[in-house]
């Protein structure tokens, strides 16, 4: 047996499913990896693999990266975690208060999804409303209130154990400025969340115009309009998306990058909505009036690493660099499907790389059409390119970081042609 599969045997007896986030499941198994430097890793016999996951796009500077490691290594031999209050995590909050145009005030939380679910609190406390109106097939993490509408096309929650009650209070919009203003007629809707990529790291694109558009609905009905920048927060730009379009939300999400790629995530916005988390605040009775806690919450340790990743996101260079990267690499498939006469687009904004397979214009399809998963070639693609070292991030989707070559791109791009050869040549791909 191979060491992943003797690895995935022990995994599949003590952890459900072998695994400790349902997509990093696989069939036959998964791959383990023992060390991971710049945009490359390894497994324990030493394969190694061109990353395009890169920590699910937490380690936009590449993995390991020196200052980051430095920081950490610095900070553990001084202080792992008291639960006090401490300096870095100031630094680290102004950083985010600079960089994020719309941010006043920062508070800290433990993972994106927290932080999703702290900033859709919030939303509801500021409005006064419980209802929530949310984008057809974006993700904003795996709680209760995130799960219904995050796959395309359904209406239905993609677990069992989500109260009914709950996703009552969820109301699923197309990102259309008209579908929208009809949906917030509904006046027990006080809050807004929309993936500022698109959904699925902009999987299904979300043209600026459109987001502004998106924006100026939500203004004119009054609501509590959140941005979920987990992914493209210090990516697009040091400032995110927002910071690129100038399209300014009253709460952001955070996590992946704004941690230097540590566990932890973050909600930012206007100081009147943020100071409902203040202590020396009441309202009806309650002090602070939005509760949130949470013990690892902004640890040293974490701020640590994002203060050191802070220094080099706010230059805006690692993002050109993986900019540079991923347009070489979209480049460089699409050339490849045209070489195959795969029916295709390869397409991405900033950093990311996404392929559809398919005659289809992008613009003729919706958000379930695009991300309709085709099993054979999902996992052919996917398959064929880990066997032969090259590491995507999910489906058809990959991105790049700031330790990305051009030489590690067209090594990739090698593997990308063999495997679609295979792929054209077993007719998992038409040609
Ligand atoms: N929102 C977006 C846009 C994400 O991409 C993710 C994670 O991939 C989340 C929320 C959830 O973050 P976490 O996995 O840290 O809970």
């Amino acid at each position: 047996m191979s060491h992943n599969a003797d690895l995935s045997k022990r995994a599949r007896a003590a952890l459900p499913g072998g695994v400790s986030h349902e997509l990093r499941y696989r069939e036959p198994h998964p791959i383990y990896i023992t060390r991971a430097s710049g945009a490359e890793k390894w497994e324990a016999d030493g394969k190694r693999y061109i990353d395009f996951k890169m920590g699910s796009a937490s380690q936009m500077l590449g993995h390991g990266h020196p200052d980051v490691v430095e920081a950490i290594r610095q900070q553990a031999g001084t202080a792992i975690f008291s639960a006090d209050c401490h300096e870095a995590e100031i630094e680290w909050a102004e950083w985010v208060n600079r960089l994020v145009p719309s941010a006043e005030r920062t508070r800290f939380c433990a993972s994106g999804s927290e932080a999703t679910m702290l900033a859709i609190r919030l939303g509801r406390a500021f409005s006064g409303k419980p209802g929530v109106l949310r984008m057809d097939g974006h993700y904003h993490g795996w709680h209760d209130h995130a799960l219904k509408g995050a796959k395309p096309g359904s209406e239905r929650p993609r677990s069992l154990g989500v109260p009914q009650a709950i996703s009552d209070l969820i109301t699923i919009s197309a990102t259309d400025p008209q579908a929208m203003e009809s949906a917030l007629q509904d006046d027990q809707i006080g809050t807004v969340i929309i993936e500022a990529s698109g959904a699925n790291y902009g999987s299904v694109p979300l043209a600026s115009e459109r987001l502004q558009a998106l924006h100026d609905v939500a203004r004119k009905a009054g609501v509590v309009l959140i941005f979920d920048e987990i992914i493209t927060g210090f990516r697009w730009s040091p400032g995110g998306r927002q910071g690129r379009d100038g399209i300014l939300p009253d709460l952001t999400t955070l996590a992946k990058i704004v941690t230097g790629g540590l566990p932890g995530g973050a909600v930012c916005g206007r100081a009147e909505i943020m100071e409902m988390m203040n202590n020396a605040n009441t309202l009806e009775g309650l002090s602070p009036p939005v509760s949130h806690k949470g013990t690892f919450n902004a640890s040293p340790l974490i701020a640590a690493g994002a203060n050191a990743a802070m220094r080099h996101l706010s230059t805006g260079l690692p993002q050109q660099v993986a900019d540079d990267m991923a347009l070489r690499l979209r480049e460089g498939i699409a050339a490849l499907m045209v070489r195959h006469g795969i029916a295709g687009t390869v397409y991405g904004e900033s950093s990311t790389c996404h392929m559809y397979f398919g005659a289809a214009p992008l613009t003729d399809l919706t958000p379930a059409q695009i991300r309709a998963v085709q099993p054979a070639l999902v996992n052919g693609l996917r398959g064929g390119l880990l066997a032969r070292g090259v590491d995507l991030m999910s489906h058809t989707s990959c991105v790049t970081s700031a330790a990305h070559t051009p030489a590690l791109i067209d090594e990739a791009l090698v593997a990308f042609d063999d495997t679609l050869t295979d792929l054209v040549r077993d007719g998992v791909i038409a040609a």
